[in-house]
């Protein structure tokens, strides 16, 4: 991803609407990028900070910090979401292959003896 792109999701960002793969992509521009990392940080300080300030809450001051917390736990998220994905894929390849072989032992007089 590029800067201007990057720059242009900071605020699909803040408010939660990138997809599954624009949000990776973004994680992985701004973790390396500072210039786009300090754009996001203002944008989330004066996003957060304005929610946290009519709520008069104490920890608004650390709001960069609650930056890095957010991008933490949506990296785990996507992570978490590609294992689902990657364990009902491999179980789907179990269901297949169960298949055939059901298949094969029923039509194709396949036997276990044989192998045995
Ligand atoms: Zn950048």
């Amino acid at each position: 991803m590029k800067c201007e792109e990057a720059l242009a999701k900071i605020s699909a960002y803040i408010n939660h609407t990138l997809s599954g793969r624009e949000l990776e992509e973004f994680i992985d521009h701004v973790e390396h990028c500072p210039e786009c990392y300090d754009e996001l940080e203002t944008y989330y300080t004066i996003k957060v900070g304005i929610n946290y300030l009519e709520q008069d809450r104490q920890d608004a001051y650390n709001i960069p910090q609650m930056l890095k917390k957010d991008l933490r736990q949506r990296k785990e998220r996507l992570q978490r979401r590609r294992a689902i994905r990657w364990m009902l894929m491999v179980a789907a390849v179990f269901v297949v292959a169960a298949g055939l072989l059901w298949v094969a032992v029923q039509w194709g007089g396949f036997s276990f003896d044989r192998i045995l």
